[in-house]
């Protein structure tokens, strides 16, 4: 189908790069391209596919669902979403809930939650301090948060009220913290970042100096949430409970949906104050309420576990073979291979070429996030390939 691509340059308007393959089908962990050749996902729809391709539990909530009601607003109550919001509380550190479309989004509402919170309880206090190498979502507000400069540059002038400070720098942070501070934004572990998992008191840390200043603590678990790091949120793995706590990627399954969770004392909003027209409709919502039923009664978070560990175990054995690996980084399923040159794009093409597919999360770390269910067997074999990419890679930059 090289006519796709010539059709997509014309038609689609261009904001990112694109893999050269064109998948047509997914089926557990594997995806066909147009030309009929498996591949192995590592990938998983960037840590969304919790479940894999089309499981059958998915595709029975769609088509049932589907027959009953998809979307009504939310000017009416409907069952799916109540129902899903109460698995959520019931199982989180969380007291409330209220659904998006995204995780930019599911980010914006905890940014105005925070507002909120300022202006009723910290004086008006409205700037929120962020981590450098953060990500946190495309929107206006969400670029300003993110930081990484590449992103803000074109955009300037940015939103007012967002303050970039590095990572795991508990210093850094006091230090940017003053009477306008009303919270403090971080992913558990940097996902889009390189995969970058903070010291075990740093969290700690944080928590306590957001106690001391009456400041909101918000963790993005956009991507770590939902099982992917081992547990079903990466809270858990440091002990520390934040105030607000944002969902998307993995919570409906590849059905678009986010969520932003508080506890009660920090649940600002009154009836007014926020809306959306799609978010939380009844299909979105019956969809992940499927996927996380699935996920919690089959123990699908404890096989993510003893399968990320099996992965790590093997990632760790490339690095006693490679010069050209240095460390893995990451929990769980999500987890990165550093390297010693910048040659992921490289190592991710030769893999695509043997029928695996992983991510070049920056141009010296390849990035590995399957879906929940992967076997040690389909682990073992996607090992298998990433070795043989890296001997091909390490030989041809000699
Ligand atoms: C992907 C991601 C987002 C943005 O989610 P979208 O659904 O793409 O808007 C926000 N935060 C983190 C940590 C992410 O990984």
């Amino acid at each position: 189908m090289e006519n796709l691509k010539e059709q997509e340059a014309k038609y689609f308007m261009s904001t990112g790069k694109r893999q050269p393959l064109t998948l047509v089908r997914g089926e557990g962990v594997k995806v066909w391209d147009d030309e009929g050749r498996e591949y192995l996902d590592f990938v998983a729809g960037i840590a969304v596919t919790g479940l894999g391709h089309c499981h059958p539990a998915i595709v029975k909530a769609i088509e049932e669902q589907s027959r009953i009601l998809w979307h009504v607003s939310n000017l009416y109550y409907t069952v799916p979403q109540v129902e899903l919001a109460q698995l959520l509380v019931e199982n989180s550190c969380m007291d409330e809930v209220y659904f998006q479309n995204s995780g930019t989004e599911a980010n914006e509402a905890a940014i105005k939650l925070a507002r909120k919170y300022g202006k009723v309880h910290l004086n008006g206090a409205y700037e929120v301090i962020s981590a450098i190498d953060s990500f946190h979502g495309r929107t206006f507000a969400m670029v300003a948060a993110t930081g990484q400069p590449a992103h803000q540059a074109i955009y300037t002038p940015l939103p007012q009220g967002f303050v970039n400070v590095p990572y795991n720098d508990i210093e850094a942070l006091m230090s940017a913290t003053s009477e306008n501070t009303c919270a403090i934004m971080l992913e558990v572990i940097q996902g889009e970042g390189g995969v970058n998992v903070p010291s075990q008191d740093y969290l700690k840390q944080v928590r306590d100096w957001c106690d001391e200043r009456g400041m909101l603590l918000i963790f993005d678990e956009v991507q770590t949430g939902i099982g992917r790091t081992g547990t079903l949120f990466a809270y858990q793995h440091f002990g520390v409970e934040p105030d607000v706590m944002t969902l998307a990627k993995a919570l409906g399954g590849g059905i678009p949906i986010g969520a932003i969770m508080a506890k009660k004392a920090a649940s600002a909003f009154e009836p007014g104050d926020h809306g959306s027209t799609f978010s939380g409709n009844p299909l979105a919502t019956a969809v992940a309420l499927a996927n996380m039923r699935y996920i919690l009664d089959n123990d699908v978070v404890g096989n993510a576990r003893r399968s990320g560990e099996h992965l790590k175990g093997k990632l760790e054995g490339l690095v006693a073979k490679y010069d050209l690996a240095t460390e893995v980084r990451g929990m769980g399923l999500l987890l990165a291979l550093g390297l010693s040159e910048d040659v992921a794009g490289k190592i991710v093409d030769e893999c695509r070429g043997r029928g695996l597919l992983v991510n070049p999360v920056r141009p010296n770390a390849v990035r590995t996030m399957p879906a929940l269910i992967v076997t040690k067997a389909e682990v073992d074999k996607a090992v298998g390939i990433l070795d043989s990419a890296l001997e091909a890679v390490g030989k041809d930059s000699k």
